[in-house]
């Protein structure tokens, strides 16, 4: 029994050491970022080609199994993954991590949204953690922004008024106050990620005051069998794998 397991998240990595090596995983990943932290076990890395590429991929490499604990916002994976295991007739897991109670936080659908609220709010110091793609939205917002990526953004998306802070989580609440009152931070924009370690910062800014937007998670394909832990997505590959 072979499964294929759709990664780039702590999620992922500790799914991957849990089955490894009494289960035959190979993790997936992106390609996004030249250092990943990298999973135990079989690795391959980069795009599929689409959804007809993983098909092809699928099928070529005898996989019984799939497993998505990919990012809650890596939309385009976790729909491709869906409709081709449907269509394979493989079995299909996603492993999504709970959703953030958004609390006080205005809650928007998208990044542009999010944009739009920063400026209709008038907020003037900004930071910013939406990752390296969710900085072109606020290319042309009136205000100066802490921008918080593991990679840094494409040039052409940033705003002319900015910091960009390198870093890869986790991230502690002493260390996310401190960043949020040294930089006088009056807004914070976040995905709605989910997990803990990027948590810290909602607790640094209730304490702090300092108002949330949070862009909400795209859904998921309808229909998908998902569990919230790693724990749970390990019991159902033993099961799968056992029979
Ligand atoms: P996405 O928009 O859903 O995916 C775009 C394309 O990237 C996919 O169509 C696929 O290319 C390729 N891809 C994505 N994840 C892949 C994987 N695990 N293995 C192989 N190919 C993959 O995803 P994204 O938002 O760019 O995220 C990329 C990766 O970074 C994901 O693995 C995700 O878990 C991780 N990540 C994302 C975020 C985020 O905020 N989006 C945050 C942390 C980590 P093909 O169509 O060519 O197959």
């Amino acid at each position: 029994m072979k499964v294929l397991l759709l990664g780039g998240t702590g999620e992922a990595r500790a799914l991957a050491a849990a089955l490894h090596p009494a289960v035959e995983v190979i993790s997936s990943l992106a390609g996004r970022v030249p250092d990943p932290a990298l999973p135990v076990g079989p690795v391959r890395i980069g795009g599929f080609g689409g959804a007809e590429g993983m098909r092809q991929w699928l099928v070529d490499e005898h996989v019984d199994a799939v497993v998505d604990a990919t990012h809650p916002f890596a939309a385009t994976i976790t729909a491709h993954a869906a409709q081709v295991c449907t269509e394979l007739g493989l079995p299909h897991l996603v492993l999504a991590r709970p959703a953030w109670s958004p609390g006080t936080a205005t809650v928007v659908a998208s990044d542009t949204e999010a944009a739009e609220t920063v400026a209709a709010n008038g907020y003037a110091r900004v930071f910013l953690t939406t990752g390296r793609s969710g900085t072109r939205a606020f290319k042309d917002v009136d205000a100066w922004f802490l921008i918080r990526a593991v990679t840094p953004p494409d040039p052409d998306t940033l705003p002319a008024d900015h910091e960009l802070l390198l870093s890869r989580g986790p991230y502690d609440y002493a260390g996310e106050l401190a960043l949020l009152r040294e930089h006088r931070i009056d807004a914070l924009v976040t995905k709605n990620s989910g997990g803990a370690m990027t948590e810290p910062k909602l607790r640094a800014a209730e304490t702090a005051g300092v108002p949330v937007v949070m862009v909400d998670r795209p859904p998921l394909p309808p229909g998908v069998h998902t569990v919230a832990t790693v724990e749970e997505a390990a019991r159902w590959v033993k099961a799968e794998t056992a029979g």
